[in-house]
């Protein structure tokens, strides 16, 4: 066997597809792969034009990055994660994807003759698994990147995120010159609450308590917990009347909040620290301690209260 039969029989066994353009687009040669794929036969694609043949191709797509092989005399690529695919080859992969066409990376070669470029050839690479386990795999991470933002009891951001988000709204409002408030609260008398109705009671005070209040705020408001029996409220943009109002809504909706466990009602308050962006703060740490210097203030005056600090230190 001569070594060009040799190669045309290599050629037809791959797994890839092989098509072979001349300088008009028109199919001059493609291999088995893409004969068994696309279930046409050979005579009726030979001297056609490859946009007859697969009219599903992006035709100015195509023909620039064709014409830019030629001019250029280099190879391309064209990878799935770009596009998924160039042509509509029904994947046969005894898997389920969310398309039924094979994903594909195609390269674009020049074919030359006395270092002229007489043809194009396009390799075409089945590659629905990797397409297929990388989008598996990027959905465990998204899952995973949000279970290491999410409080696993309350369901609403974990300390570390919302700090954080903290950090990133403290140098834009300084950056930017915008307001910010800080919100805290702490539930009142927390220990006694577990004592009498148990832990489990306790927990489902705290579920009750984030769900409620997340009802209460504007989408941009960024609300985690804090800690233990802690919470705290990110107001972007917000200034001191406004944060008052919101946390007065929060005290005074928890307090009316009714929760009910193994026949028994519970009844919860909450004392809130409320600060705002001071021109001295200079670490988002600074804002944090004044909101919690008002909280302490609130615990102190008798719980169920709110506390404010405002940009010039002093306490309304
Ligand atoms: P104060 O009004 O001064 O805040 O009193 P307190 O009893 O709320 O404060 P203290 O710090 O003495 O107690 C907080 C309690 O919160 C103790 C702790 O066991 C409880 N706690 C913290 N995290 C959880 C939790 O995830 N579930 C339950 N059920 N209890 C928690
Ligand atoms: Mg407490
Ligand atoms: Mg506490």
């Amino acid at each position: 066997m001569s070594l060009e039969s040799y190669c045309a029989n290599i050629v037809d066994r791959i797994n890839t597809g092989v098509l072979i353009l001349d300088l008009d687009y028109n199919i001059v040669m493609w291999n088995r792969f893409l004969q068994v794929h696309s279930n046409k036969s050979t005579e009726n694609v030979i001297d056609k034009s490859v946009f007859d043949v697969f009219p599903e191709l992006p035709r100015r797509w195509f023909e620039r990055k064709l014409s830019s092989v030629i001019e250029l005399n280099t190879q391309s690529f064209c990878s799935w994660e770009q596009r998924h695919h160039l042509f509509e080859l029904p994947h046969t992969r005894p898997i389920t994807t969310d398309s039924v066409y094979m994903a594909q990376n195609c390269t674009f070669l020049p074919v030359l003759d006395d270092s002229k470029i007489t043809n194009i050839c396009l390799l075409i690479e089945d590659v629905t698994d990797v397409y297929h386990y990388q989008t598996k795999l990027n959905t465990v991470l998204e899952q995973l990147a949000l279970s290491n933002r999410i409080d696993g009891l309350t369901q609403i951001f974990n300390r570390k995120h919302w700090e954080e988000c903290l950090a990133k709204e403290f140098s834009r409002a300084r950056r930017y010159d915008h307001g910010l408030a800080l919100i805290m609260f702490d539930l009142d008398c927390f220990k006694l609450l577990n004592d009498t109705f148990g832990h489990q009671g306790g927990d489902k005070v705290l579920i009750k308590v984030a769900s409620l209040v997340q009802t209460l705020l504007r989408a941009c408001d960024i609300f985690g917990r804090y800690g233990g029996e802690e919470f705290a409220i990110i107001l972007p943009e917000t200034d001191l009347t406004g944060a008052l109002d919101v946390a007065e809504r929060v005290r005074r909706s928890i307090a009316e909040m009714i929760v009910e466990f193994q026949d028994e009602i519970i009844h919860a308050s909450v004392s809130v620290g409320v600060a705002v962006i001071n021109p001295a703060d200079t670490r988002y740490e600074d804002l944090i301690s004044n909101t919690d210097i008002a909280l302490y203030k609130a615990k102190n005056a008798g719980r169920n209260k709110v506390f404010a600090i405002n940009e010039l230190d002093e306490f309304v």
